[in-house]
């Protein structure tokens, strides 16, 4: 039988009639090899976007991208397992869990990705301690795994290369949005990347991307549905994102966080949300006790970064400046709203515009109120640690806009929603 030409898969789709596993693997193999024209690639998604993907398709499609570049693979040992977010604001639970788990006996090689507009990355969290390198070479990761039980990296450019084709055209023909395309493009990664387990942190509300509770339920059931189809065991917990997670927004304020999270401290969200994504026996007396944080140490020193300097992440660096945005009356606190808290990080340099732009380490903010809390005139609610005054006068006018008062109590949103189960 002669391959699938791509024309014949676009009258497929134009006809909507299902596609066969081989017309997806021609379409992947003729993105990746250049074979399949941009217009055709274009053409393909726009119907994937409109007509949606069967599970199947989905299933064919998240494979096809997973075998368009390297495969790793990993000796044997215990379970490879990894946590993936669809992206919030004040999002640090994977410099806590990735350790954590580690700790638990499990061996986590975590593949993270950058910071866009509002929400925060993983990567650019960790550059924030001098020396982290993110791009070592896979043997080198190896070692790391071994020795340590878990690693914190960039995606490197051999991982699902379909994807970074398909991601870039899906941005510019604004079909993201799409639920069978989200799927193939992290499960894809995931499955590259050898993970046996994954846990995934759906988040809805304001500072997420799936900004409605059915549309990141619909999300999480379709990626613990392809990802079991896929063979990869896989939980998902829809979890809340109408507030920043903790109370730092800024990357190296999140990892002072995160260390102090690690040290058996920190906010109690962080912590219960780290928990319950570990789902692992004893998880909560492992994080209490503070062990996990000497083998986020180990991990730091072995990826390059300077160790000495956790303990000085809380500590106001030189040339940043801290101002206070004050109660302007008394009330009870009714929304610390996410989207606006992470806008206002973004104007203060803690974000970027596009995937080549730099951040600012040392900016951001310090949440010190929560919904529900009662706060008098004059009270501080945030703490913006800014270099020389770069856009704090906007940041100043978004914290204000985002942070309500009532006299009214406020009706508590739960940290999860739901857990989905493969
Ligand atoms: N994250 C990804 O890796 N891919 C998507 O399509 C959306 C979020």
């Amino acid at each position: 039988m002669s391959a699938p030409n791509v024309q014949d898969v676009l009258e497929a789709m134009a006809a909507g009639r299902a596609l066969t596993d081989q017309q997806v693997a021609a379409f992947v193999d003729g993105v990746v090899d250049g074979s399949v024209s941009r217009p055709q690639v274009a053409a393909w998604l726009a119907f994937a976007h409109a007509r949606g993907l069967s599970a199947s398709e989905t299933v064919a499609l998240t494979r096809c991208m997973t075998n368009s570049g390297d495969v790793l693979r990993w000796p044997e040992g215990p379970q490879l397992v990894d946590k993936h977010s669809t992206g919030g604001v004040g999002d640090k639970i994977s410099l806590v869990l990735a350790p954590l788990w580690a700790e638990l006996g499990y061996r986590v090689p975590m593949l993270s990705g950058r910071g866009l507009a509002h929400t925060g990355g993983t990567l650019d969290k960790l550059e924030s301690i001098a020396g982290y390198r993110t791009d070592l070479e896979p043997d080198a990761l190896a070692t790391v795994l071994e020795d340590v039980g878990c690693f914190i990296t960039g995606q490197t450019a051999q991982l699902a290369p379909a994807d970074r084709v398909l991601y870039a055209l899906r941005d510019e023909t604004r079909t993201i949005a799409s639920i069978p395309l989200i799927v193939g493009s992290i499960l894809s990664k995931k499955l590259a990347a050898g993970v046996q387990r994954l846990v995934l942190d759906v988040k809805t509300g304001s500072g997420a991307f799936m900004k409605e509770l059915d549309q990141a339920r619909a999300l999480a059931r379709a990626l613990v549905r392809a990802a079991t189809d896929s063979g990869m065991s896989c939980t998902a917990l829809v979890t809340r994102m109408d507030r920043p997670l903790g109370r730092a927004v800024g990357n190296r304020l999140e990892v002072a966080e995160a260390v102090a999270t690690l040290k058996g401290a920190g906010p109690d969200d962080v912590r219960e949300l780290t928990v319950q994504l570990a789902s692992v026996e004893g998880a909560a007396q492992v994080l209490a006790s503070g062990r996990a944080y000497e083998r986020f140490a180990r991990m730091v020193a072995a990826q390059g970064g300077q160790t000495g300097s956790l303990d000085r992440m809380a500590a106001t660096p030189a040339g940043i400046q801290i101002a206070e945005v004050t109660a302007e009356a008394s009330g009870i606190v009714q929304q610390v709203d996410a989207l606006t808290m992470g806008m206002a990080a973004f104007a203060l340099g803690a974000g970027r515009r596009r995937a080549e732009e730099a951040v600012d380490p040392d900016v951001g903010l310090v949440v010190d109120v929560q919904p529900g809390q009662t706060v008098q005139s004059g009270d501080v609610l945030v703490r913006v640690h800014h270099r020389g005054g770069r856009g704090l006068e906007e940041a100043t006018r978004r914290i204000q806009s985002g942070i309500l008062m009532d006299d009214a109590d406020c009706a508590p949103i739960p940290l999860v929603h739901e857990a989905v189960h493969g």
